[in-house]
């Protein structure tokens, strides 16, 4: 009895407290609020914080990141107005944490656009789980192979990532047909008869059948892309030869610039104005450093640089007068030693947002009311095959255009162990040693996740 008077005796004085804080919430103490505030916002002025020289109001991450200095791939979905730049390779000389250029360019309309594709730079693009059929428009600056040395594989393996579509291949004509993109992807696929030819025996579809888009060379601000809202032009740069160029790409107000490898450029400054992003390649310039060190005459590097590439002082010149949000340096070997030298090289004119798009995989947001943010991209040292992208319900499979053993001569397939011989007892499954079907085949999409 006396223990239910103390529960009765307790519960009033629980209710008492509830209506009195019930209460002290309708009338707020003022000193409450003041302290609530400061709480939220100390030490954020109140537009927002104003700390250091380079973060503009503009740097800015998004609210949906799930980390501020580190992008996990395939854990955040663009915003449908946002736009992600990746640089899936970022240099001329790829070493353990560097491949050749490549930049993969990602609009919150799932379209995707790859800029250059240099060497060793599709691990990366496999380690961030993108696969090959998501990509379906590829634009070169030029031809040099730190630019575009993965694309014969990636033209070979992208149909056995279910790229069964034409692929679109965009780059300059030259001064002679010999040297303009139409020409280089004819004799590629002279080079790859024998790839394709042992590959049909797969289903490819018109995987091997890419378009080109040759454009001249001297055209200065032609479209060279149009679909979907998505504008991309061009204009001819100056690069140890004729026939390079540079893009700027436009959707939805948001806008970047990669201008390729070459000497600092009025058209540049000229297109280039006000973007969100402005890519360019930058050079260190420390050539008696490095010719100390490597034995190499200076006027190699020099010469190299003074007639085909851009120091910090020219891209730090290039952005003055352009204008970015974020000034971005590529193409570069990305060696603490040099780094703030080059720095210190673009800060002599540029005062503005200054980033580095190197090492591989650092990726920029473009987001919000005009906000731009970068970080490092977070991969795992191993990576499998990603799955294809369809989005369907239904899939057709080509069919392939002929059998295996169609292209293996007779007595080399007879010198085949008899797999009896090395399966174990029982073991030895069903071998398909034929494609089992003659035509296109449409089946339910298999590659589409359970939620889908
Ligand atoms: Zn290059
Ligand atoms: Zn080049």
């Amino acid at each position: 009895m006396k223990r239910k008077a103390f529960i009765t005796a307790s519960c009033l004085a629980v209710s008492g407290l509830i209506v009195a804080t019930a209460w002290a919430q309708q009338r707020p103490d003022p000193e409450a609020l003041k302290a609530k505030e400061f709480f939220g916002t100390a030490g954020i002025p109140e537009d927002r914080w104003t700390e250091g020289e380079t973060f503009v109001p503009h740097v800015a991450p998004a609210p949906h990141f799930n980390a501020t200095l580190l992008y996990y791939p395939g854990t955040e979905e663009l915003q449908s107005d946002e736009v992600r730049v990746t640089f899936m390779g970022s240099t001329y000389y790829p070493n353990q944490s560097q491949s050749g250029m490549s930049i993969l360019v990602e609009l919150g309309n799932g379209d995707r656009f790859v800029f250059d594709l240099g060497i060793g730079s599709l691990r990366n693009y496999n380690s961030f789980s993108i696969p090959f059929n998501s990509i379906n428009h590829v634009f070169f600056s030029h031809l040099h192979m730190d630019h575009m040395s993965d694309l014969p594989y990636f033209l070979m393996f992208r149909p056995i990532q279910g790229g069964w579509t034409p692929l679109h291949i965009y780059g300059p004509s030259g001064a002679e047909k010999q040297y303009g993109i139409g020409h280089m992807v004819e004799h590629m696929m002279k080079m790859t008869a024998w790839h394709r030819d042992s590959f049909n025996a797969w289903p490819i579809g018109e995987g091997y059948d890419p378009v080109v888009h040759e454009f001249d060379y001297m055209d200065e601000g032609g479209v060279v892309y149009d679909r979907n809202g998505v504008k991309i032009i061009h204009w001819p740069t100056s690069h140890t030869k004729d026939g390079a160029t540079s893009y700027r790409l436009d959707w939805k107000g948001r806008s970047l610039c990669y201008t390729g490898d070459n000497r600092p450029n009025s058209l540049t400054i000229k297109h280039c104005q006000g973007v969100d992003m402005l890519i360019s390649e930058v050079q260190n310039a420390a050539v008696s450093l490095s010719s100390q060190a490597l034995g190499m005459p200076p006027a190699m590097a020099a010469y190299t640089i003074d007639t085909s590439h851009t120091p910090g002082y020219g891209l730090g010149y290039i952005c003055k007068k352009a204008q970015p949000k974020v000034c971005v340096a590529t193409h570069y070997s990305y060696d603490d030693i040099f780094n703030n030298e080059t720095v210190a090289q673009v800060r002599h004119h540029w005062k503005g947002a200054f980033a580095f798009g190197a090492p591989d995989l650092v990726t920029f947001n473009v987001h919000g009311d005009g906000k731009v943010w970068w970080r490092e991209g977070v991969a795992a040292e191993s990576s499998q095959t990603p799955r294809p992208a369809f989005d369907a319900p239904l899939i057709t499979f080509p069919a392939p255009r002929h059998q295996v053993y169609d292209v293996i001569n007779e007595t080399i397939e007879a010198n085949e162990i008899p797999p009896e011989k090395w399966y174990p007892e029982g073991h030895k499954p069903e071998l398909v040693r034929e494609w089992p079907l003659t035509k296109d085949i449409q089946i339910p999409n298999p590659f589409a996740r359970p939620s889908e």
